[in-house]
């Protein structure tokens, strides 16, 4: 039986963080882009091409081709890849990786790309369940003196609130769900679902109008009447085929944290074999066959893609044709170079050419001073980080000069030494001062003194 239920999904926002400004590719009805939006500014025709993409694989004509966008560092790769899952929809898989990060001394190569393949293609999995809802209220002072039914002192300070079509009612728990209710670490005035049979908890979310309208003097105690349904409720969950196979290799049984402590301490075997995979794929083709799920091809993004070696590339060319296969899309900020694992065959991007004939090729471009001035405005915003024309006209300069990514990163920084220096603004001396602390790559490089090539910092 696939485990479904105590999946936790797993989108590695980490990674998104520095893009969340981008909400889509800010393009108009026709499919032109405007200057800016959707967060994004300029990159026009790529914003464009991309929405053609978007195009294509809505009609379904994006099988077993890929995109690559080849550009320099920062002109907005990564952004736009996720614009496009955006674009595909609200709940699409984005997964980022770097093409170096397949190379492991314990993991083999394929097996990365494998599971980060199955990492971007979703399933919207719905499930019939028999539920009661109920608002977690607190005890008054008399109740929790009163031991409830023989429970009482363990229940010292929660009860659940049940809407039913009496009205609300109080229940006496029965140890088993309030050890349920505990593992999920509800607190008051969250809403709560209680499987009927099992008694299973789910935290659904909060609802202070509940808290509001709930009137706990009047009511009786009432055992959970066992087997009985308050509620059919369809519950949908998202979860990745890399989320069903760790949850179908994890030892079964007790999910608690004491279980997993456990099993940190002493690590059983849980190693995804492709057979588990096989299997999973067989009952997931199942579900989508009966209509209870259905497939959500998201983005597999891989950046540094000249990163990647032959053997590689062979790999996904065979996965691109697969029935489950989400939307590849490649980026590179190289030209002509050596392809991996080869004995210097040189192809453009590192890409053998049958692979590179796949894809369509999206170029992005330097961006304007005007431009990289108005994404550090963006992002300033975004992170709700005040600064004073003049430190942005700065910022800016060091975008044009530099890298966008290095007027970026100095944001934080700056925003903290001028809390620091006693101002509610970032302004040009913070970022001078953090220029001084915080090296771009160029300045650190030029660090590196003539050590006849060693290395060392002189
Ligand atoms: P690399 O080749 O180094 O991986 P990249 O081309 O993938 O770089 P991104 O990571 O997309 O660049 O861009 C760097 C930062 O600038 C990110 O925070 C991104 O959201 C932002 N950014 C880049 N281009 C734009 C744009 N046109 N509009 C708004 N934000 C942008």
């Amino acid at each position: 039986m696939v485990q479904i239920s105590e999946v936790k999904g797993n989108n590695r926002q980490n990674r998104t963080a520095v893009h969340t400004h981008i909400k889509g590719l800010g393009l108009r009805y026709d499919g032109t882009a405007d200057k800016q939006a959707g967060g994004f500014v300029g990159q026009i025709t790529a914003r464009e091409a991309c929405g053609v993409v978007v195009d294509l694989i809505k009609v379904q004509k994006m099988a077993g081709r890929g995109v690559l966008l080849a550009g320099g560092p920062g002109t907005g790769k990564t952004a736009l890849a996720l614009a496009i899952s955006q674009e595909l929809g609200t709940k699409i898989p984005f997964c980022p990786i770097v093409g170096s990060e397949i190379y492991s001394a314990e993991v083999k190569k394929t097996e990365v790309l494998m599971e980060n393949f199955r990492r971007s293609i979703g399933l919207k999995v719905r499930e019939t369940k028999e539920v009661y809802e109920g608002e977690v209220t607190e005890l008054t002072p008399e109740e929790a003196e009163n031991p409830l039914g023989g429970y009482g002192k363990t229940i010292s300070t929660l009860l659940i609130g049940l809407k039913s079509a009496k009205g609300q009612k109080k229940l006496r728990l029965d140890p088993s769900i309030y050890e349920a209710i505990q593992k999920e670490r509800v607190t008051v005035g969250d809403v709560i679902y209680i499987e009927a049979n099992t008694g299973a908890c789910k935290r659904v979310g909060r609802s202070d109008a509940y808290a509001t309208e709930f009137d706990l003097e009047a009511e009786e105690y009432v055992p959970i009447p066992k087997g009985e349904v308050h509620k059919k409720k369809e519950i949908v969950q998202d979860v990745t085929l890399h989320d069903l196979d760790v949850a179908n290799s994890r030892p079964q049984g007790g999910q608690d944290i004491m279980s997993m402590m456990g099993q940190m301490l002493k690590p059983k075997m849980t190693e995804i074999t492709d057979k588990l995979r096989a299997d999973i794929n067989k009952v997931v083709s199942k579900y989508i066959d009966q209509g209870v799920a259905e497939l959500v091809p998201g983005v597999l993004f891989i950046d540094e893609a000249h990163m990647l070696d032959i053997e590689c590339f062979t790999y996904l060319n065979r996965a691109l044709e697969t029935p489950i296969a989400p939307i590849v899309v490649l980026a590179s900020n190289r030209g002509m170079c050596t392809i991996r694992g080869t004995d210097d065959v040189v192809a453009a991007h590192g890409i053998p050419p049958d692979f590179l004939a796949r894809l369509l090729i999206v170029p992005t471009t330097p961006y304007e001073a005007d431009e990289i001035k108005r994404i550090v405005r963006i992002r300033s915003t975004t992170e709700s980080v005040a600064i004073t024309d003049n430190a942005l006209d700065k910022l800016a300069e060091h975008g044009v000069r530099i890298s966008l990514r290095y007027s970026l990163q100095l944001l934080t920084p700056a925003s903290i030494l001028a809390k620091v220096n006693g101002r509610t603004q970032i302004d040009v001396q913070d970022v001078g001062e953090c220029e001084t602390l915080f090296f771009d790559a160029r300045r650190s490089a030029g660090l590196l003194g003539g050590d006849g090539g060693k290395g060392y910092i002189s």
